[in-house]
């Protein structure tokens, strides 16, 4: 009889550890991409979650009827809340870390593009050259809580604000005593902890040149955000050749700086998706002493031919691929 009950014992213990490691899970479609929401332990129910996604979609989508940032954009001028500063704050300082290669004031040209609208198509260069007046963060006026902007500036906030949205995401799982979660939000992946079973969090890095497969893929434990910024995101084709959505401030064009892709690893998610849009910008020879001058991130370059680069720190969590490693 005490075997039978110590059998049973060990097997109720068994099925708690086993229900206890299974994740909660759900999906959902906002911020223009489908978003996969995992998470281990804690009290939290992800409906919690996927209510902030929600939120902060109408906060801060360009396009929006209702959102804050459209409202903005209309009337040149806001009281600004805390949650709002606090997102202009660090999109002015990745901006300035940067030169201004993430830039929040290229909304005019992206528009132009037709990029928010999907009604894409190739604008002039002289509707270009007259756009990039209202281009550059000096356009901003910001006074205690109060913003505005120099009339024709616009900003957007679309390569950032999945990652500032993960980020925040990631904090109330923490206060809610989560232990581990994967949170992927279209190109932006967010790991909190480690897995239960002690396994490493496995991240693929989308093959450009065939999006529906992996070309990579990156192996770690513990918090990390992984963004990834890419010419076959978003794009569209005109006479043959393919106009992207990632613009280069300075010149009103896509960027045109060879890459296809860059994966960049960091702790915190704003600042992989500022970065990674950034690097897009810049290219793998201004990218790599970017990070030379910069210690707060790890990337992965993917060039026009295909070849792969990874920085000394992403090299030791990229597997399945060659590449050439970039030391400090
Ligand atoms: P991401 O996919 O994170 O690289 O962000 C690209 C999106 O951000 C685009 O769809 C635009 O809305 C906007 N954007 C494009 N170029 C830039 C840039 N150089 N700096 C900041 N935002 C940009
Ligand atoms: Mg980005």
């Amino acid at each position: 009889m005490k075997k039978i009950l110590a059998v049973i014992l060990f097997l109720t213990i068994l099925l708690t550890a086993c229900v206890k490691q299974a994740p909660q899970e759900a999906e959902l479609f906002a911020m223009d991409t489908l978003m996969q929401l995992r998470i281990w332990g804690g009290e939290n129910d992800l409906s919690a979650i996927k209510g902030e996604i929600v939120r902060l979609d109408t906060l801060l989508s360009a396009t929006g009827p209702d959102s804050a940032l459209a409202m903005l954009n209309k009337n040149g001028r806001a009281d600004l809340t805390p949650e709002l500063n606090e997102l202009i704050q660090s999109a002015l300082a990745l901006s300035e870390q940067t030169g201004g290669a993430f830039d929040p004031t290229v909304y005019p040209l992206v528009c132009a593009w037709g990029f928010p609208e999907k009604s894409y198509h190739v604008p002039e260069k002289a509707e270009r050259t007259s756009l990039l007046q209202y281009v550059g963060t000096q356009h901003l006026h910001i006074n205690g809580t109060s913003l505005t902007m120099d009339a024709g500036t616009q900003l957007d906030f679309g390569a950032i604000a999945k990652g500032y949205t993960a980020q925040h995401c990631i904090e109330i799982l923490k206060e809610h005593g989560v232990q581990a979660a994967l949170l992927s939000l279209g190109g932006n992946v967010q790991t909190l902890g480690s897995k239960p079973d002690g396994s490493e969090w496995i991240i693929g890095i989308t093959n450009p040149e065939n999006p529906s497969q992996a070309v990579a893929c990156l192996r770690f434990s513990g918090s990390m955000a992984v963004v990834t910024s890419g010419s076959y995101q978003r794009y569209f084709e005109q006479d043959g050749k393919r106009y992207h959505h990632i613009i280069d401030p300075k010149t009103g064009m896509p960027a045109d700086s060879g890459l296809c892709s860059v994966t960049v690893l960091a702790q915190d998610g704003a600042t992989a998706d500022a970065l990674s849009t950034a690097l897009f910008v810049m290219g793998l020879e201004r990218g790599t002493d970017f990070w030379r001058e910069n210690d707060d991130f790890e990337a992965v370059f993917i060039v026009a031919d295909g070849k792969i680069y990874a920085t000394e720190g992403a090299a030791t969590m990229l597997n399945d691929c060659s590449f050439t490693e970039i030391k400090r």
